[in-house]
């Protein structure tokens, strides 16, 4: 019989919902925390950029037994889907599990010498420990602001000037008219720059580090769901455990697999202008493909072909009387600062000694499966990791830690196997794959069906792979097809 534990999640995000929902129906005693006033995470709307979109097409970005609506475009909008994530909350009466407007501060182990951790809650001016017997922690990679501050920015500001963090960047009206420059290369930098174009702005610029490939959503006029987001093509990428067979094939395969990327490289260089704007990668594709690849933000294109945005290769200096000082020397006007430098990945709440454990001098984590740390007991990880495709991967996930919890996998791993499994994946990311290591290492893409086939069979899924292989080998991660492949896993109940 397995035991009911009472259950923590933490943050009520597409990962906290998806957990709260998992050990719910096991039968567990779920306690989930959100310290905003709504669920959604960065899809909550006084959190989102105007004009914010998915990057995946909606049905990779959905949960297994809940589409999107047939009447939401291909890639949803930040409301749409935030309302969608209500819906899904209302579909399984999560709220009911949930306290909003309440965040954990720290967890610490339970005093009593009992399995678990006890958290310090704070609502409002009240605060208060409770003990709980697991934690899941949903709490994402975009929780805390990545603030950076250049020389001479309080003085900019007293002369008027904003600077912004792009998830404060709300209000598009502070454009019409003004000098806007944006500091970052990702897709929420190029979002920012074109909407600033579309809202007025006299001048923008985009400055960032290094040119990397941005992928539009359409390839060659075709979905890139339907060309990028395959089995076929994933086993392309250099993947970790190949067994000697496999190194064989592959370098075998190894000249048509270079001719696959090099005609994928000429098409975008074509497509989206890259020589022209001199914006050519200097990594090849193939080697550079991970969680951090941007979608090309519509309309973006269009804007540096009109010279409405100036790419800049550099950072920020400081800001000065004349204007703002890049690191390339030159001095820009600038009335709006907006830095799309991301957000801190971390657990600020979890004690000093247990992120020692967790997290590796360079920066990269110690995790199995993207989920658990057997140093770290009675807890594990929800959608810590990037992917191409979140909300499944959460769900992924939550279904293997609550099995992982409740020892019901098939394959119950011993910290011995799950420390030498972290080992190999950090030399793998450190050796073989470099682009793995972006944040902390923590990134699922582009190897979702080997990371999804792992957890499966941890699980004992007597269903792993569509019945047609060719669908299977060809197609995207399809979510209903993987409820059916969770549905055949060994169900028990806790309790
Ligand atoms: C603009 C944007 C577009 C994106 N588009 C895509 C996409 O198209 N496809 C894709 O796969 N991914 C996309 N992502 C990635 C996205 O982060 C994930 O898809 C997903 O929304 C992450 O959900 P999450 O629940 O893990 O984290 P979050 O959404 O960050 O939720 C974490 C929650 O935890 C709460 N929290 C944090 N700390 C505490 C605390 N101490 N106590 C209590 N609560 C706490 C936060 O308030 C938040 O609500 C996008 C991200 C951004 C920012």
């Amino acid at each position: 019989m397995v035991a009911r534990k009472k259950v923590a999640v933490i943050g009520g995000g597409v990962s906290g919902l998806a957990a709260a929902k998992v050990f719910d129906e096991k039968g567990h005693r779920v306690c989930g925390f959100e310290r905003s006033h709504d669920f959604g995470g960065v899809w909550e709307l006084s959190r989102s950029y105007p004009d914010v979109q998915t990057q995946s097409p909606k049905d990779l970005y959905c949960y297994t037994d809940h589409p999107m609506p047939d009447d939401y475009p291909e890639w949803p909008k930040g409301p749409q889907v935030h309302a969608y994530l209500h819906s899904y909350a209302e579909k399984h009466r999560l709220a009911r599990l949930f306290r909003l407007n309440t965040s954990v501060k720290t967890m610490e182990r339970r005093a009593d010498g009992a399995p678990g951790w006890t958290l310090t809650l704070e609502a409002g001016d009240m605060t208060w420990t409770e003990d709980f017997d697991f934690v899941s922690i949903c709490t994402g990679q975009f929780s805390e602001k990545n603030i950076i501050t250049h020389p001479g920015q309080d003085a900019f500001i007293e002369r008027g000037g904003k600077v912004l963090h792009s998830s404060e960047y709300t209000d598009p009206s502070i454009c019409a008219g003004k000098d806007v420059v944006v500091l970052g290369g990702s897709k929420s930098a190029t979002d920012i720059a074109v909407n600033a174009v579309k809202n007025g702005a006299k001048s923008v610029k985009l400055v960032y580090l290094e040119n990397v490939w941005r992928v539009p959503y359409f390839v060659g006029g075709i979905n890139f769901k339907r060309l990028l987001y395959m089995r076929a093509q994933e086993q392309q990428f250099n993947q970790w455990g190949k067994n000697p067979l496999q190194r064989m094939i592959a370098a075998a395969l190894k000249p048509l697999v270079w001719a696959n990327f090099r005609g994928l490289e000429t098409l975008l260089k074509t497509q989206l202008k890259l020589k022209k704007h001199g914006m050519v990668p200097k990594t090849p594709i193939e080697k550079e493909v991970s969680c951090s690849v941007p979608i090309v933000t519509p309309g973006l294109i269009e804007c540096l072909d009109k010279g409405q945005i100036t790419p800049v290769i550099g950072t920020f200096d400081s800001y000065t009387d004349a204007g703002l000082k890049l690191s390339t020397g030159e001095v820009v006007p600038c009335d709006v600062a907006i830095l799309a430098v991301g957000w801190k990945l971390g657990v600020p709440y979890l004690p000093q000694a247990y992120q020692d454990k967790l997290i590796e001098s360079d920066g990269q984590y110690r995790v199995y499966r993207l989920a658990v740390n057997p140093d770290l007991p009675d807890m594990g990880f929800v959608g810590f990791n990037s992917s191409f495709c979140t909300v499944l991967s959460a769900e992924m996930i939550a279904n293997w830690l609550v099995r992982y919890a409740d020892g019901q996998l098939k394959h119950q791993p011993t910290a011995a196997e799950m420390n030498a499994n972290i080992n190999m994946m950090l030399n793998w990311k450190r050796t073989e794959r470099p682009a793995a290591q972006i944040y902390g290492g923590l990134c699922s893409a582009p190897f979702h069906f080997k990371h999804f086939d792992e957890l499966l069979s941890d699980m004992g899924a007597s269903k792993r792979k569509r019945t047609n292989p060719l669908a299977e080998q060809f197609s995207y991660p399809n979510a209903a097809a993987y409820g059916s492949f969770l549905a055949s896993t060994p169900q028990y109940q806790a309790g």
